[in-house]
């Protein structure tokens, strides 16, 4: 057995960013500033955004986003119950309902297919999510999107990155990512809006910060002169300086941390090809480039003869952490409560809900640590 505690996720923070942080808090300007302007320009040159809107979370992007297309009660967003809650939390309280299509039994990931029958003449907002650090298939989302003239904007809280069809995600469209410390990059807490639509960019730039009038002079000065007025109410989720200063260091090694994510799961799929209990997620066929995110694997309940919340017990038994993304939102309190869905809805979710379980994958990781990970697999499942 290991004897030291491996977690599931762990972020790489160098002594480099940590000193960078340092000078952010010296230099007597620690709120939003040049630091924040910089993240924004580096971030949006990285993925070939036109535009890039730092934020205090992937949440509070989801949030401006409703809010700037105006969402609200008898409106409908179709999104997959296989995310995380924040997304669907933030449509219920804009008063809107959230309408779950189910994914792929093997990606995790919705599709066009699945995305359709939940189309109404009430949908304002499709939201699939890129899952684990792979790409959703997006050529077709889009098309449908576009023939029924509906928004669509994608959760990229796993895909900094990530590439599809040799694109990076973030590139087209509209995409939020997320800085959070379990994700490919971080700012302590922080996310990124990204837009090929200025219109839509300068709005959000403005409802992240008391929705006061962006002017030449902010997009000059990086500040605002005193006299800028309220255009519209707005919220208060503007980066600081120092987070964002972490953000630059991090997206400088971000190639470098999917290189070595890409070497452990490599390492995991070799390992666990023999475990037939196990079985690891697909990765998709189009062309991409995986950002593994995270390593997600199924556990065969019936072959196992243990739950997965047992297995992840066992393993935490032996120091070994693991992660669940995520419990499929409509089986959380809330929302058995209010939508009440039949047991048999979204069949592909709910039996990856009961399954799904995340083992350590973070770029300080060795190979031998999943070669810990997986023999402690095995010794668990009494192999
Ligand atoms: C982490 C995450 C979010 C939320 O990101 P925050 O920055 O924590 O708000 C949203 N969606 C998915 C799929 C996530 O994993």
């Amino acid at each position: 057995m290991r004897k030291d505690f491996l977690p599931f996720s762990k972020p790489s923070l160098s002594e480099a960013e940590i000193s960078a942080v340092a000078e952010v808090l010296r230099s007597g300007w620690i709120t939003t500033g040049p630091k924040c302007a910089e993240f924004e320009a580096t971030f949006a040159d990285y993925c070939g955004s036109a535009g890039a809107v730092a934020l205090t979370s992937a949440t509070a992007g989801m949030h401006l986003l409703l809010v700037a297309l105006g969402i609200g009660p008898g409106d409908e967003v179709v999104t997959p119950a296989m995310t995380w809650v924040s997304t669907v939390n933030l449509i219920t309280l804009a008063g809107a309902t959230p309408v779950f299509c189910d994914i792929d039994r093997d990606t995790l990931m919705t599709t066009a297919p699945l995305i359709e029958p939940c189309l109404s003449e009430r949908t304002r907002l499709i939201l699939p999510v890129h899952f684990a650090g792979a790409a959703a298939d997006l050529t077709p989302i889009r098309a449908l999107a576009a023939s029924r003239g509906i928004a669509l904007a994608e959760d990229a809280a796993h895909a900094a990155g990530t590439e599809y069809y040799g694109e990076r995600i973030g590139k087209k469209g509209t995409t939020i990512f997320s800085f959070h410390p379990i994700k490919n990059m971080t700012t302590g807490e922080g996310g990124m809006f990204c837009s090929d639509d200025p219109a839509l960019l300068d709005q959000v730039r403005c409802l992240k910060f008391h929705g006061l009038g962006v002017d030449a002079y902010d997009r000059a000065m990086q500040g605002r002169s005193p006299q800028a007025e309220v255009i519209m109410p707005g919220f208060k989720y503007n980066l600081t300086d120092f987070a964002a200063v972490l953000g630059l260091g991090q997206l400088a090694r971000l190639n470098e941390f999917i290189g070595q994510r890409s070497r452990l799961a490599a390492r995991y799929a070799e390992l666990l090809a023999e475990v037939e209990e196990i079985l690891p997620l697909a990765v998709p066929t189009w062309p991409m480039r995986h950002a593994w995110h995270l390593y997600i694997v199924r556990l065969d309940t019936e072959k196992a003869g243990m739950s997965r919340d047992a297995f992840m017990a066992e393993l935490k038994k032996r120091n070994i952490g693991t992660g669940l993304h995520f419990r499929a939102v409509h089986q959380q309190k809330y929302y058995r409560d209010t939508l009440g869905l039949p047991a048999d809805a979204l069949p592909a979710t709910t039996w990856n809900s009961e399954r799904i379980c995340s083992l350590p994958l973070f770029p300080a990781m060795a190979e031998s640590d999943v070669d810990d990970v997986v023999a402690t697999i095995k010794e668990v499942l009494g192999r």
